[in-house]
């Protein structure tokens, strides 16, 4: 009976909530159905879309977003976590307009590219060289690859939970089911492929462990260790959740994988804008090879990757048997020179300062769970932040996948209609064009989201 009144209550929450979305975004709405006709779901990206349809963007501006139907909302998305200044930052469009009419992409050298590449070696000490090119998912796919050329091994390791992009090889175990027993369970998951297309016989490559659990660690690699090319593992599972590796073992990360003669690959695609010189920075820990994206490209497409010197002069095109990295737009002048713009705004001050934004976030939620009754708990690091719908302390994947997707869901939409724009899943990230104000306008309107949404959350 109790199941029955929760059900009801739920369904007329749920309904509430959907009906002054669709009342408030009618364009929106419109502007969906017609890009339905040529676009699949309307959208070109699936991770954009949410039930019942996205919100169509048309403009932003600092760490405001203007929607199709007028409406503003504080951005504590920036694009995934990579609009590290907000939108429509001046040196950043200074820079851009700057070199528009002078050219885009060349297929030669220009000095925008080296002087990237020396502002992001001289700031990550595991970096003697680095490669650009346009995404996270190319800088992961060409840091294995230039791992299994060095080793001359095929398999590598991710954890389970960690997103790495959209290559074969790390859409395994990206968000298993952890009910599937096809998975395995928390402290021996079995890689499960992520996605229907991705080749079933990826699997002979590619083995999962569990994060921030190296015993479990531990038994894969003394079973295969000499097969490892490459651990491939973010300082902070951004997707799986904002959770910080713990330090015993990212260290013992570091430590086993030296023994085995494997690489270690930190992937701070997201995690790099988190301390001044990456996440390894703070670990102090040195990988062998680190992927980098987002926030380096000051809003414009773009992936790198770089380590050990001996391992990245397999790319120099006058040695023998050379690795290839190509692609037509690799260290196109505008990612270059917006990047470029973008990281000289973002010292040790500007991470520190966004970093206690972060902070703040994380304390006035985790005081609005308390205050409220309604389980929660907040993890994150510096300006990171993740909410879920759970007591239990969320330590790896499988802590955060257990949490009911209805419930996230509707806080979601209601947090959307307090005009706060966060990832569906729940995950917020502070930026340079926000100030405490900013936060807290967000803890409030995240307060109203949560009494709205309590009874169903505390059902
Ligand atoms: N690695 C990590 C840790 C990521 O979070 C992402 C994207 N969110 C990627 C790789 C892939 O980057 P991209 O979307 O630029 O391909």
């Amino acid at each position: 009976m109790a199941v029955d009144v929760a059900t009801d209550l739920q369904t007329s929450i749920a309904a509430d909530l959907l009906s002054d979305y669709r009342d408030r975004t009618e364009r929106s709405r419109a502007l969906h159905e017609a890009a339905r006709r040529v676009l699949p779901g309307g959208d070109t990206r699936t991770i954009a879309f949410h039930p019942p349809y996205p919100l169509t963007i048309l403009e932003g501006q600092g760490c405001r977003i203007v929607d199709a139907d007028g409406r503003t909302y504080l951005d504590f998305l920036n694009n995934y976590t990579s609009l590290i200044h907000g939108h429509g930052h001046r040196a950043v469009t200074d820079a851009v307009t700057a070199q528009l009419p002078r050219g885009t992409a060349f297929p030669a050298s220009h000095p925008a590219q080296a002087r990237l590449g020396e502002i992001m070696t001289e700031r990550v000490a595991s970096v003697d060289l680095i490669r650009f090119c346009n995404s996270g998912t190319e800088a992961v796919m060409n840091a294995i690859r230039a791992a299994r050329a060095f080793t001359g091994r095929d398999l590598i390791v991710k954890m389970e939970g960690g997103y790495h992009g959209t290559y074969d090889d790390v859409e395994v175990s990206v968000h298993p089911d952890p009910a599937d027993p096809a998975a395995g369970t928390a402290s021996s998951p079995i890689g499960v492929v992520g996605a229907a297309g991705v080749p079933a016989n990826t699997m002979a490559n590619v083995l999962v462990a569990p994060f921030n659990d190296i015993d479990a660690v531990d038994r894969l690699l003394a079973e295969r260790g000499d097969e490892i090319a490459a651990v491939i593992v973010e300082p902070v599972m951004g997707a799986g959740g904002m959770i910080p590796a713990e330090e015993p073992f990212i260290e013992a990360l570091r430590v086993r994988t030296i023994e085995l003669g494997c690489l270690l690959i930190f992937d701070e695609v997201m995690s790099f804008r988190l301390q001044g010189g990456g996440m390894q920075e703070h670990y102090r820990i040195r990988p062998d090879l680190t992927t980098f994206a987002k926030i380096i490209g000051g809003g414009f497409p773009i992936g790198a990757f770089g380590g050990r010197a001996a391992i990245m002069e397999q790319f120099d095109p006058a040695r023998r048997a050379a690795l290839s990295q190509s692609g037509t737009f690799n260290g196109n002048v505008i990612s270059m020179v917006a990047g470029i713009a973008a990281m000289e705004h973002y010292g040790v001050v500007e991470v520190g300062r966004i970093n206690r934004l972060g902070d703040r976030l994380r304390n006035g939620f985790a005081a609005a769970f308390e205050q409220s009754g309604v389980e929660g708990t907040v993890t994150g690091y510096g300006s990171f932040v993740g909410v879920h719908l759970t007591d239990r302390p969320v330590r790896d994947y499988r802590d955060a996948a257990t949490v009911d997707d209805n419930a996230r869901r509707l806080l979601h939409l209601a947090l959307l209609l307090e005009g706060i724009f966060c990832a569906p899943r729940l995950a917020w990230s502070t930026s340079t064009a926000m100030g405490e104000a900013e936060i807290d306008q967000a803890i409030l309107a995240f307060r109203r989201a949560l009494s709205r949404v309590r009874p169903v959350l505390a059902a």
